[in-house]
């Protein structure tokens, strides 16, 4: 179909994105979607031929490439073959599954889990099967979009409370109709600004006013708490989150989504929620190396102590060096580079010096503060680390993001 000619709005549509992402490629800024020939644990990555520092990486604990995982993965595959027969309900349940399930469940401290092909489907499939028209959904205006995508498809009214504001949230709850059930839902770490929900005040307010909690930890898994176990150990206020909801995909080196709370609940969304009913079962190979991921975390706590310092120096070094992070306290650092364009060229740059990182731009995040959303993992180095430091100061500058020193 020839594009120019048509101005239906789905052509519009897609006619308005060509143009951007055109614009950002003959000006030679198009940073995405770059493909990469070989990883190298967590810390590098070979891409056209050279070795590139990664500091866009979500294997916070450096798990990616763990020879105890991907020996459990191909073991499974020779057991299993490489995919099941259709979905969970019907002939897709492995033992692998249920064992995933009960390592997760454990791992969480929580009666049951149940996982999802992604974890963006678990936050859909959750949230949708959970609440419906005549409940109230309320989220954090930072949340994660699978979590809004969730919000909407539920049918419920949908409240965006202001970011991390238990006063707000109370707001909204006490407008609530008193027979409405309520269901408030809120990122662990923010994806985008890698701040953390003040959990012991959310908490509180959800139980005074009777709403049922949901907690998306798929920042905080392996990242928050003395061994990782996420936000309720961080926070020491354990078993105050009603719907645990996690991902496979980042600290856990393999794909899937999960939820961990009471046995009930758990066996009403085995029944019930559409994107495990109607979705196939976790292949085998993924499942089993979720399952020995969560079991290396738990024999080599000494990753999360690597991960709290690198991430001390890192934020810590970027500060000193004149950045704005904005309120990150973890893993998750972004780089305030102001418009699109700065943030574009100073990644660029970036790449030029060999070190991988994304820029994140309007409309994901608000104009002006477009940044570089940078990660740091247990896999790099101090040097590696300080070195990827000086990389974007000096692209900072360049730019124009830093004042000359
Ligand atoms: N929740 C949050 C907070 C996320 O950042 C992401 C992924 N970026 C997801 C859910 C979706 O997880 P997955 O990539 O496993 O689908």
């Amino acid at each position: 179909m020839d594009l120019t000619r048509n101005t239906d709005n789905i052509s519009k549509r897609i006619q308005a994105m060509l143009d951007r992402v055109g614009s950002a490629e003959v000006s030679d800024l198009y940073l995405y979607n770059i493909p990469v020939s070989e990883i190298h644990g967590g810390a590098s990555v070979l891409v056209d031929g050279r070795e590139m520092g990664m500091f866009a990486s979500y294997s916070y604990l450096g798990l990616l490439g763990h020879p105890r995982i991907n020996e459990a993965a191909i073991r499974a595959v020779e057991t299993y073959g490489s995919g099941t027969h259709g979905v969970r309900t019907l002939a897709g349940t492995l033992e692998l599954h249920e064992a995933l399930e009960e390592t997760i469940a454990n791992f969480k401290d929580t009666e049951d889990a149940i996982t999802f092909s992604s974890g963006y489907v678990t936050n859909l499939s959750t949230i949708s099967t959970l609440v419906g028209r005549h409940d109230v959904v309320l989220s954090d205006k930072l949340n994660h979009a699978s979590i809004v995508d969730g919000c909407l498809l539920s049918g419920a009214q949908f409240v965006r409370f202001r970011h991390n504001d238990m006063e707000d949230l109370a707001r909204h709850l006490e407008e609530a109709p008193e027979s409405a059930s309520k269901l408030v839902v809120s990122d662990a770490v923010f994806s985008m600004d890698g701040d953390i929900v003040d959990l012991p005040r959310l908490s509180e307010t959800c139980r005074r006013y009777g709403a049922w909690l949901m907690i998306d930890e798929a920042h905080s898994v392996g990242v928050l708490g003395e061994l990782g176990r996420g936000i309720e150990e961080h926070f020491g206020t354990p078993g105050v989150i009603d719907i645990k909801m996690g991902t496979l995909s980042k600290t856990i080196p393999s794909v899937g989504g999960y939820v961990a709370g009471k046995r009930d609940m758990i066996k009403f969304l085995r029944h019930q929620a559409r994107g495990y009913v109607f979705s196939a079962a976790l292949p085998p190979g993924q499942a089993a190396a979720a399952m020995e991921s969560f079991k290396v975390i738990q024999d080599e706590p000494w990753r999360v102590q690597t991960l709290r310092e690198n991430t001390r120096q890192f934020i810590g070094g970027l500060k000193d060096r004149g950045f704005d992070t904005l309120r990150s306290e973890t893993a998750i650092v972004p780089i305030l580079c102001g418009s699109d364009d700065w943030a574009f060229r100073v990644a660029r740059e970036s790449h030029r010096e060999n070190v991988f990182v994304l820029p994140v731009v309007s409309p994901a995040v608000p104009e002006g503060l477009a940044r570089l959303r940078a990660t740091v993992t247990a896999a790099h180095s101090p040097e590696q680390i300080e070195h990827a430091m000086d990389v974007f100061a000096r692209a900072g500058r360049k730019v124009g993001v830093l004042a000359e020193a």
